[in-house]
């Protein structure tokens, strides 16, 4: 039974993200796309609001479930005994920086196992904060999330 999980602040979620939950639901069991709070972290959307859009995008598969998670990420996978950590890069910068985080994760947790998955082509140049800097000029973001996100943005943006 593989069980793996997928932590990231999915702030927002991008066509990046969602290409990665794809190709891992195809692969793992299950698997459990971790939202994180981190009070360090200033994020646009609430956790909630994050987990929600996660929950939506992801109903489609079955082996897919999604959670909050404001605890250390190594703690929360050995509470649920999950081995397995997923994570996404873009290229060699996003890789150096997953690499030094999975040194420090298999510090405090040998057991748990950093996988990473390269993303597919299309989406390298996807990531959350710069969709976010687009959208907060009006630009056009549909090309990069998905309509629920497109319009969560415009939403935000067009209250602010
Ligand atoms: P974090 O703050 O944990 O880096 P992100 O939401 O930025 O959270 O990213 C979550 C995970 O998804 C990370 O592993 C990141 O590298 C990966 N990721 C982000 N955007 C993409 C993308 N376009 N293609 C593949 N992986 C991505």
């Amino acid at each position: 039974m593989l069980k793996a999980a997928f932590p990231g602040s999915f702030d927002p979620p991008t066509l990046g993200h969602i290409n990665i939950i794809q190709r891992a639901a195809a692969i793992f069991n299950e698997l459990l796309v971790v939202v994180a709070e981190n009070r360090q972290k200033k994020y646009l959307f609430s956790v909630n609001e994050r987990a929600s859009m996660m929950h939506e995008l992801t109903a489609g598969w079955k082996n897919v479930s999604v959670v909050i998670c404001d605890t250390l990420i190594v703690e929360f996978l050995q509470e649920r005994n999950i081995k397995l950590l997923l994570r996404g890069v873009r290229g060699i910068d996003d890789f150096s920086y997953e690499f030094e985080i999975s040194m420090m994760n298999k510090a405090l947790g040998p057991e748990i196992e950093t996988i990473f998955m390269p993303t597919d082509p299309e989406y390298f140049v996807l990531r959350s904060s710069n969709i976010k800097e687009l959208a907060s000029f009006q630009g056009n973001v549909s090309g990069m999330v998905p309509p629920l996100v497109a319009e969560a943005l415009n939403c935000k943006y067009s209250l602010s």
